[in-house]
């Protein structure tokens, strides 16, 4: 299999920051920079950025998506966020299992999994997150740890709706501090994850299946790690807060 047949795909995390007036101008900045990329281009931005975001990607090659979605159409859950209504907003996109969520907000790999059923029940794109911690990785469980929180947000999916998801494979010591992990580490993980997706769906499932490197990736490093065979895109954080930087990475990635 061709690595070029699988269409590269770069997110941007923007996490808690960038106002909707930030938001727009980050776009409009962003726009002309990105604006002859080989590869999926995503913001993903803060609810209250959708809208001004949306607007401000219009007739660009930008798709917009949300960090999170809950897994019930409607309800008693205050605060939260269906799929359904992003869908309904017209979002395509969206993180689910962030390891912040995990860390931060008690998501488990179970809710991981209804809020993935519920994204693609409402039509949604999905960028699953999964990755180890330090002490695991120490431990030399990293692989056991992914494939479980693989495995359990993908419990349901149907072959069909494979097109409808990405992985992100994100560990979570190189998230926001600025160590990368290497580009033999980030396809080791990268490949255990599609060998994942072969024996649970087939080969040719697997070898369609993007799989993202998220974590420290930048203007810098992108190349290196995205040429790796197993890495077909990024998911970034502090990079995509930054027009130009992000804009190195999208080329990276359109080569
Ligand atoms: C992320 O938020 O998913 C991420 C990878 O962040 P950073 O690029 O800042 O490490």
């Amino acid at each position: 299999m061709d690595k070029s047949l699988r269409r590269p795909v770069i997110a941007g995390n923007w996490k808690m920051n960038n106002t909707p007036a930030q938001a727009k101008a980050l776009i409009e900045e962003m726009k002309p920079l990105v604006a002859n990329a080989d590869c999926e281009v995503v913001l993903c931005v803060p609810y209250i950025d959708l809208y001004a975001a949306m607007e401000a990607a219009q007739g660009s090659n930008i798709k917009i998506g949300a960090e999170n979605c809950h897994w019930a159409e409607k309800g008693a859950f205050t605060g939260e966020i269906s799929a359904e209504m992003l869908k309904a907003a017209g979002v395509p996109y969206v993180i689910i299992g962030h390891s912040e969520r995990r860390q931060y907000f008690g998501e488990t790999d179970e809710t991981v999994r209804d809020r993935v059923r519920a994204a693609l029940d409402a039509g949604l794109k999905v960028i699953l997150c999964v990755g180890e911690v330090l002490s695991e990785r120490k431990l030399g469980i990293t692989s056991e740890i992914v494939c479980k929180q693989t495995k359990v947000a993908l419990s349901g999916v149907k072959a069909e709706e494979l097109a409808n998801i990405i992985i992100a494979y994100e560990p979570v010591w190189a998230i926001g501090t600025g160590e990368t992990a290497t580009p033999e580490q980030a396809n080791e993980v990268c490949k255990i994850i599609r060998e994942l997706i072969a024996d649970l769906y087939s080969k040719a499932d697997a070898d369609r299946f993007v799989i993202q490197y998220g974590g420290s990736m930048n203007d810098g490093n992108a190349a290196e790690l995205l040429a790796q065979y197993d890495v077909d895109g990024g998911l970034i954080g502090g990079a995509s807060l930054k027009a130009d930087k992000f804009a190195v990475i999208v080329d990276a990635a359109s080569k």
